[in-house]
């Protein structure tokens, strides 16, 4: 096999760009121990079908380019999922289920590679050793059988795979892995990021987040082999190079981060709190009234994002005369690399 020789880019927020993450329940048959999800913020609730159409309704815009992510919780559990995938593709979105693995109710049996664009499967190491002791026991074993099917039925898969101390040093055993399983694009996430090495740390205290060098060194490299392997592969910016301007992707883009209790976000940082900018009453998107994270947005600091410096302080190192070392970018601007094949076809 000719490995192929892999382009670059910076992603940035292309005007018009429109994403919707849509969180149809929070429910989850897993526990995985970096979990994002709060109920207390988030909700409980299962949308019903009719609901999550409804809601759908308002972010279509059929004549522009939108993509729809639906998720949990694990949306597999919901019973309906194909039957909403099905009404979001009549309203013209790009559909993806991102899912732990377990696809419920005969998923893969209930739709077809027509239907729906891509199913991204999360995985957070390259065995079961490195895996289960994350996302849970068996879970690497379900996951990849899974996601074979899923292969073998002619879906276009996707991996996510959310980089962390425990499982940094294990990442470059996945391009191979992943391209064994026939998996199409490979997304690299951080859980965070912290300026100083982790000498602060209690004893038995797991310090989750990985150091600025320690990425670098080993996120680029292990993406541009997966590259080479003919992956499309994805990760984030996080440092934005000295001649780089710093954007936030809510001054410049469309993204919404909708919740089964009506919250909708337009930044995931701020996910934990009661500062979403709008609110789903009575099947109508709403202005949430208040301090809410649109306040944020306009404003400029030397340290990038400002969500960043409020919320998770710790990744900004300083000089000694008290200026930032690295601009943090947008969470949401990616770094992608596209193998030159699939450059060639414009995928
Ligand atoms: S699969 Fe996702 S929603 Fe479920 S516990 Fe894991 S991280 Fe949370
Ligand atoms: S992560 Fe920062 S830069 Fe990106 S949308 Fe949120 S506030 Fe804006």
């Amino acid at each position: 096999m000719t490995a192929r020789q892999p382009t670059a880019r910076t992603v940035g927020f292309k005007p018009g760009e429109r994403n919707v993450f849509f969180h149809i329940l929070t429910a989850c048959n897993l526990s995985c121990r970096h979990c994002y999800i709060n109920p207390s913020q988030h909700g409980t609730k299962t949308l019903s079908a009719a609901t999550v159409i409804d809601w759908l309704r308002l972010f279509a815009r059929p004549e522009e380019q939108s993509n729809l992510i639906l998720l949990g919780g694990e949306p597999t559990l919901h019973p309906d999922l194909p039957a909403i995938i099905r009404a979001a593709k009549s309203m013209r979105f790009a559909v993806t289920v991102d899912t732990n693995g377990y696809l419920f109710h005969d998923f893969l049996d209930r739709i077809t590679p027509k239907e729906l664009d891509y199913l991204s499967f999360s995985l957070d190491g390259p065995d079961s050793a490195v895996n289960d002791p994350i996302r849970g026991e068996n879970v690497f074993a379900v996951c990849t059988e899974n996601l074979r099917k899923a292969v073998r039925k002619g879906l276009q898969t996707s991996v996510i795979y959310t980089v962390s101390s425990l499982n940094i040093d294990h990442l470059h055993r996945m391009p191979r892995l992943l391209k064994s399983l026939g998996v199409k694009r490979f997304f690299i996430q951080v859980i965070g990021l912290r300026g100083k090495p982790a000498a602060d740390k209690k004893e038995g205290e797991i310090v989750w987040q990985v150091d600025p060098d320690h990425w670098l060194r080993v996120v680029p490299p292990v993406a541009a082999e997966a590259a080479g392997l003919g992956l499309h592969v994805t990760y984030p910016k996080v440092f934005l190079e000295p001649d780089e301007k710093f954007e936030c992707a809510a001054n410049v883009a469309e993204n919404y981060f909708v919740f089964p209790n009506g919250r909708v976000y337009r930044c995931p940082l701020c996910e934990d709190y009661p500062i979403h900018a709008y609110l789903i009453e009575n099947n109508r998107l709403v202005r949430h009234e208040g301090i809410n994270e649109d306040r944020f947005f306009p404003l400029t600091i030397p340290e990038g994002c400002v969500m960043n410096k409020l919320l998770q302080p710790d990744n900004i190192d300083y000089r000694a005369d008290g200026t930032p070392r690295h601009r943090i970018s947008c969470c949401l601007l990616k770094q992608e690399i596209i193998p030159e094949a699939a450059n060639n076809n414009n995928e």
